[in-house]
């Protein structure tokens, strides 16, 4: 038996989520893996790890976040195989005026207590938020950001204070206005949000969708040297060449693999298997 098989064979996998994104995880790593199925932890209250309409501040880095919430689900449920989700939208690093979505999954293996971590980032999430002192301005930044279909949070102010009204999970266009008409007569102005929750965003959905599969190609990929789980891309270096001078790029050429267990590595080619890079992206030919 291979260790991916003495690993997953038979077992459920059980989702540390509130926010339905079981539907998303657990088909991806369902797919992949030789699990029996997966189920949902009933009941968990992921919110007191951090809410992203700012009621709970994250007091630790997203993959600590991640790995507290599996091992609650596993001391909530009984269930030694789990996983959990966390997001973050920060600046994205080449261009911050811009924010992307980070986000990192976590599998917590209770019987052996080992766990596996993968994080993604993407900008193809719907997210961003606005003070308006009219209610048009609200209408006209919620369908810039996707509403109805991406749901709305209200706010009195950007930063969350002790009794501030909150309103979540605004999907209709008159719940939008009159809670927007109430907060303005209360205070003159609001903030409005998207709202980052998984179900309410399906741009964010995606993301996680996006996240479970790539996560589970990199636990099904077995360790050459040791057969251990999770061979997986732990460094990509630079230099792909320009297609017109040659000379390397900040572009990725490989990717390095590295088994946690036994320290073996190996290069890895792009997944894209391109050779070379657009004269653009070139600091000698567009510098
Ligand atoms: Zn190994
Ligand atoms: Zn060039």
């Amino acid at each position: 038996m291979t260790a991916l098989q003495q690993r997953f064979r038979g077992r459920t996998l059980a989702v540390a989520t509130m926010h339905g994104k079981e539907r998303v995880i657990g088909p991806a790593l369902c797919t992949t893996l030789p699990l029996a199925g997966f189920a949902a932890i009933p009941d968990l209250d992921t919110d007191r790890f951090g809410a992203f309409s700012g009621e709970v501040e994250r007091g630790t880095d997203p993959r600590t976040a991640a790995l507290e919430k599996a091992m609650h689900g596993t001391e909530r449920s009984g269930a030694d195989l789990v996983i959990a989700s966390e997001g973050s939208f920060v600046p994205y690093p080449p261009a911050p005026f811009l924010t992307c979505d980070e986000e990192w999954l976590v599998l917590y293996d209770a019987r052996d207590g080992s766990s596996w971590a993968h994080r993604h980032v993407t900008l193809e999430c719907m997210a961003g938020g606005q003070a308006c002192t009219t209610v048009d301005e609200v209408f006209a930044f919620a369908s810039r950001m996707g509403f109805p279909e991406h749901a709305m949070v209200l706010k009195h102010r950007e930063h969350w204070r002790s009794g501030d009204p909150v309103v979540k999970g605004i999907t209709d266009r008159r719940t939008l206005e009159n809670e927007a008409e109430q907060l303005l007569a209360g205070h003159g102005r609001l903030w409005v949000e998207s709202d980052l929750r998984a179900m309410m965003n399906p741009t964010r959905m995606a993301a996680i969708r996006a996240t479970a599969e790539r996560f589970a190609r990199e636990l099904g990929t077995c360790c050459p040297q040791c057969g251990a789980v999770h061979f997986a891309i732990s460094e990509a270096l630079p230099g792909l060449p320009c297609g017109l001078c040659g000379q390397p790029t900040r572009s990725i050429l490989v990717q390095l693999r590295r088994c946690a267990l036994c320290g073996h590595s190996a290069m890895a080619p792009r997944e894209d298997d391109r050779v070379s890079e657009d004269p653009q992206y070139c600091d000698h030919c567009n510098p």
